[in-house]
């Protein structure tokens, strides 16, 4: 869940991640002219500036970007990568919970009533995804 509280460089600027160069600078000027400490006394603005002058800094190089940009990819493939698929007969019950073992010693765990809702006839639900309580691993738990 961290990661994707953390705006993008591109968030930041507020522009589209296939902006050119320079709409990434005129966006930049823009929000500097806003937030530049000169203007403007108060902390927060302060702090915005260096945000957007540091996302510039990246995104203005050529190099950099690409980098930027193969990082991005990489966060968000990697935020929800799907493991296996399995059916409620790989789990174990314990207590009101069914669990499975993750392979980096962590599990995947799904309560009895939510998966009441995969079950239930009224879902139209075919699946559910379970991501791993210690890792960034998921499992789809697929109807029987
Ligand atoms: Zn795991």
């Amino acid at each position: 869940m961290t990661s994707k509280d953390v705006s993008t460089h591109y968030e930041t600027l507020n522009c589209n991640e296939n902006a050119t160069k320079e709409e990434i600078r005129n966006q930049f000027k823009k929000l500097a002219l806003q937030t530049h400490p000169d203007k403007s006394d108060s902390k927060t603005s302060c702090e915005d500036f260096h945000r957007i002058d540091y996302a510039l800094k990246v995104l203005a190089t050529d190099e950099s970007r690409r980098q930027y940009d193969c990082q991005l990819i990489d966060d968000r493939s990697y935020d929800r990568i799907i493991n296996q698929e399995i059916t409620i007969n790989d789990m174990i019950l314990i207590d009101d919970t069914y669990s499975i073992d993750c392979c980096c010693g962590g599990s995947y765990l799904i309560s009895i009533d939510d998966f009441s809702q995969l079950s239930s006839v009224e879902s139209p639900q075919e699946s559910l995804i379970i991501d791993c309580n210690s890792c960034s691993l998921s499992v789809k738990l697929g109807k029987t």
